[in-house]
């Protein structure tokens, strides 16, 4: 019982600690409260808290912080479900090269392609709403070789190929010109 209790307060001093290094900013103090809170590793599972920790580290660029982030939004955990959130997340994930992050890139692409109506009309939101003019533009996405990305200004689709990404202006099946909706 007495080593319980000494490893239960070590815990806690941990979380303490961690807790001062992640407010004095330190990134992976951040991701590791964020990820513990997420899911429950040493602590209670709370998803503010791991909302807060991980958005932190997420805006400073940390992958591991920005996949677990999306995880959230995918799933709905303790916000509202946002699917394009997650895949931005995803997306900036990968790009610093975080494990898992392109399979989770697959994953939520998959549900996204379900959720795109075929309307004639190939268009796309800022908010990433999609329509697509054909069946086999809606399948590119799936395959993630055309792919949605939120530029600056505003988001915009690619066609990704092995060595280059290429700003979409129509579709390459049936010539329907890319819209900006709004
Ligand atoms: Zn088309």
């Amino acid at each position: 019982i007495l080593r319980i209790k000494e490893g239960e307060s070590m815990v806690n001093k941990d979380i303490e600690d961690m807790k001062s290094r992640a407010k004095e900013g330190d990134i992976a103090a951040q991701v590791e409260l964020g990820i513990s809170y997420l899911y429950g590793y040493g602590v209670d599972i709370d998803y503010v808290e791991a909302f807060i920790y991980l958005q932190d580290a997420a805006i400073k660029n940390d992958g591991e912080a920005q996949l677990h982030l999306g995880k959230m939004y995918e799933n709905g955990w303790g916000i509202k479900e946002d699917l394009w959130t997650a895949y931005s997340l995803y997306r900036r994930s990968y790009k610093v090269h975080t494990e898992g992050s392109r399979k989770a890139i697959s994953n939520v692409i998959d549900k996204l392609a379900d959720a795109i109506p075929i309307t004639g009309h190939l268009s796309i939101a800022n908010d990433f709403t999609i329509t697509a003019c054909c069946e086999r533009l809606r399948e590119y996405i799936r395959m993630g070789k055309i792919i949605p990305f939120e530029d600056d200004d505003e988001s915009n689709l690619y066609l990704s190929n092995t060595n280059r990404t290429i700003l979409l202006k129509e579709c390459p099946f049936c010539g329907e010109c890319v819209e900006h909706t709004h």
